[in-house]
């Protein structure tokens, strides 16, 4: 085909392509033709509703991105106080989500807001006190990251808030459970102090008992219980001795109390979820020569997430999964010299209630 002719095929070829149809108007037309138009709606990205504290990450994203470090914790703060807390401890549910994961791997959200939590730190940046006082009063009955979130956020509206506390210090199970080595005590101290700045009053070593005593006492308008769940989950393993078995959560909160309870050489930790993995940990860094996780079903169904158990072994704990222990017995524990359970029957795969 000459050069002509294939110019004369091209314009014959565009010729014949059917018109577009004229979408501008809503009038009926006969034949195959489109009558909707795609709709372009802008969605907040998966991370935002993944994020349990509400952040609009997004947003701080593109203003860290850009550079606009203050900006972006302004950002995050607007929605969540504990920026280096979350940026340590939170399991970053955000990057399970995030739509990046399928083409590569998840954006970093939880590594960067760390950073500008700690950026924050160093550089001594502060809340913004509330512009209005609302002469609203509110009292708030424990100092976990519920209470203290919701002190944070009724403080900024001009509220004036008080939080009692059972404990000796604020910070419930950030303080009392997830050990110093996940969480500083220096990171928590700062954070806590920057809601104590905002003005509220915190009273510790206080138990409220009578809460609408105490309400009326203290003419609150409202009241706010973030009490937490500090229950340990029971097991029931038949002991002959049970004077050496502790359930993890006392064992972590009275070491985070600077308390060092004496746990032996062998230890035994009993369930397979993130507390079972602190306690483990623990119990390695208190001396304890060997910590074994004992967990009834497999990897893949223990709740802890998988980063924990991964640390956990990296620390030489080792985890006995689809094992049960079926009693706890004198003999057992002097000859195993385990402090905290006692014989386990192997390969019972949920053999076990627990
Ligand atoms: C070992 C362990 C490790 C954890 N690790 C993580 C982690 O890495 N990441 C994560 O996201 N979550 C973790 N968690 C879970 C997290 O700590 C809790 O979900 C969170 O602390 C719950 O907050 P809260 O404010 O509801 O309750 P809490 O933190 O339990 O605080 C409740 C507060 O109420 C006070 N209180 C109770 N009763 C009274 C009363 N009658 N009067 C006055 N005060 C009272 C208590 O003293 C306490 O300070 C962990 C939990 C444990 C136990
Ligand atoms: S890591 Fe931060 S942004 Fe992600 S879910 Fe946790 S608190 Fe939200």
């Amino acid at each position: 085909m000459t050069g002509d002719e294939t110019a004369s095929s091209t314009a014959k070829q565009l010729q014949d392509v059917t018109p577009l149809p004229d979408l501008s108007h809503g009038r009926p037309r006969a034949g195959l033709v489109r009558t909707r138009r795609p709709v372009y709606v802008d969605l907040l990205p998966p991370c935002n509703s993944g994020c349990p504290a509400g952040e609009n990450i997004q947003a701080w994203l593109a203003h860290a991105t850009a550079g606009r470090h203050e900006q972006a914790w302004r950002q995050l703060i607007a929605d969540n106080p504990f920026a280096a807390i979350h940026g340590r401890v939170c399991y970053h549910p955000c990057e399970t989500v995030c739509n990046r994961a399928h083409l590569d791997s998840a954006v970093s959200i939880h590594s960067v807001e760390r950073f500008l939590g700690d950026l924050a730190r160093e550089q001594g940046w502060m809340f913004d006190p509330p512009p209005v006082r609302s002469g609203r009063r509110v009292l708030i009955v424990g100092a976990g990251p519920s209470g203290l979130s919701a002190a944070y956020h009724l403080a900024r509206l001009g509220h004036e808030v008080e939080i009692r506390d059972a404990g000796a210090e604020p910070g419930g199970m950030m303080r009392y459970g997830i050990p110093n080595y996940r969480l500083p005590r220096d990171v928590l101290e700062v954070e806590l102090s920057r809601i104590a700045a905002l003005g509220v009053q915190l009273t510790c070593g206080h138990r409220v008992e009578d809460l609408a005593a105490e309400r009326d006492e203290g003419r609150f308008d409202a009241v706010f219980v973030a009490v937490g769940a500090h229950l340990a989950k029971r097991v029931d393993i038949p002991a002959t001795d049970a004077g050496t078995m502790v359930d993890a959560v006392s064992f972590l909160r009275s070491v985070a109390s600077g308390e060092k309870p004496s746990i032996g050489r062998h230890v035994a930790v009993y369930g397979g979820g993130n507390t079972a993995m602190d306690a483990a940990r623990v119990a390695r860094r208190l001396g304890a020569d060997d910590a074994v996780i004992v967990y009834r079903r497999t990897r893949e169904q223990m709740p802890a997430h998988e980063e924990e158990a991964e640390e956990a072994e990296r620390e030489g704990v080792r985890i006995n999964w689809l094992r049960t222990i079926t009693a706890f017995d004198g003999p057992e524990r002097r000859s195993r010299s385990w402090n905290s359970t006692s014989r386990v029957t192997h390969g019972r795969p949920g053999g076990s209630r627990h």
